[in-house]
């Protein structure tokens, strides 16, 4: 599939990984937007949230338990971040394979 994110899941493109898993794949943003920006995906492809079916939904909770790993290791727990999930046209996803951004390390 023609998807820059399989293509990193695949390690055909190169990323810089903060953390992985067998089911989810998190790294830095290549243009980040705040002094920390990790992007965390499932390594299943999924164009969006709308694309996950009712009995495939526990991904997007080992996301949220791998979001929260993430900001206590990058120590934005204290200070508070976002978590960013865009979904389609409107929100200007840009990348059509589900990713949740998390962004703080600074007042956002
Ligand atoms: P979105 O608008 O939610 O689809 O955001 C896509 C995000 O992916 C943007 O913040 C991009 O900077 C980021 N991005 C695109 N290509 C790469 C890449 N090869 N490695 C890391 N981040 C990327
Ligand atoms: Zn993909």
């Amino acid at each position: 599939m023609d998807c820059i994110f399989c293509k990193i899941v695949r390690g055909e493109m190169p990323c810089s990984k903060v953390y992985e898993d067998d089911k989810v794949l998190a790294f830095n943003d290549i243009d980040p937007q705040a002094p920390v920006h990790v992007l965390v995906i499932p390594k299943k492809h999924y164009g969006s949230i709308l694309d996950i079916k009712d009995d495939e939904m526990d991904i997007v909770a080992h996301i949220h338990k791998i979001i929260n790993k993430i900001a206590k290791e990058k120590g934005i727990d204290k200070t508070g971040f976002r978590i960013v999930n865009n979904c389609g046209e409107d929100a200007n996803q840009v990348v059509k394979h589900i990713h949740y951004h998390i962004l703080g390390g600074k007042k956002l």
